[in-house]
């Protein structure tokens, strides 16, 4: 596939997504939210779910954790247009609860595996355990294995916290951006 071919597989994936009543988070969201950015992204981000300005706007991280994650990556000489972003669920879990296993199963096949073959990134950087465990169906301690790079199936994961956790502590956000870091040289 060329990127113009990407591109449109994308949004019609983002079509199908705004549209999508797979699983009970349609009851309760305002707008999916299908991800953005290139479409032919060397290094795919995935969070956890919609936060409440996201549910309000469609758009991926344009909350204080998408501020937060745009600064760290500042850092490194990035910026959000050259990668692309989404998360384990594209609809906002009620009160922010953490998505239920059979919602992440059945977003994760529907729509994040389908993106993920379409960008085919050379790196997918997983942010916070409820990402790695809906991609890698892993639970592992976040703390003994933030800023691993796994391979799973020919594609490279990177394992991190979720910029939110970042936000709450400083001591992993000094993880986070150390694990982030590694982009530079990757
Ligand atoms: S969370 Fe995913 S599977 Fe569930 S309704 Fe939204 S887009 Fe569909």
């Amino acid at each position: 596939m060329n990127r113009q071919q990407q591109a449109e597989a994308l949004e019609l994936m983002a079509d199908g997504i705004r549209h999508c009543g797979k699983c009970r988070l349609c009851e309760s969201r305002t707008h999916a939210v299908p991800g953005e950015g290139a479409a032919d992204a060397a290094i795919l981000v995935v969070g956890e779910g919609p936060g409440a300005r996201e549910d309000r706007t469609g758009r991926p991280f344009v909350g204080r954790s998408g501020r937060f994650l745009d600064s760290l990556l500042a850092e490194i000489g990035l910026d959000r247009g050259s990668l692309f972003i989404t998360s384990a669920v594209k609809c906002r879990p009620p009160g922010n609860r953490t998505p239920r296993a059979d919602e992440l199963r059945i977003c994760r096949e529907a729509w994040l595996v389908p993106q993920m073959s379409c960008i085919d990134p050379e790196l997918v950087i997983l942010l916070g355990l409820t990402a790695i465990r809906s991609v890698l169906d892993e639970a592992p301690s976040l703390g003994r294995v933030h800023g691993d790079i796994v391979e799973r199936d020919g594609r490279r994961f990177l394992l991190t916290y979720h910029p939110a956790a970042g936000l709450r502590a400083d001591d992993v956000a000094e993880r986070l951006r150390a694990d982030l870091a590694v982009l530079a040289r990757v």
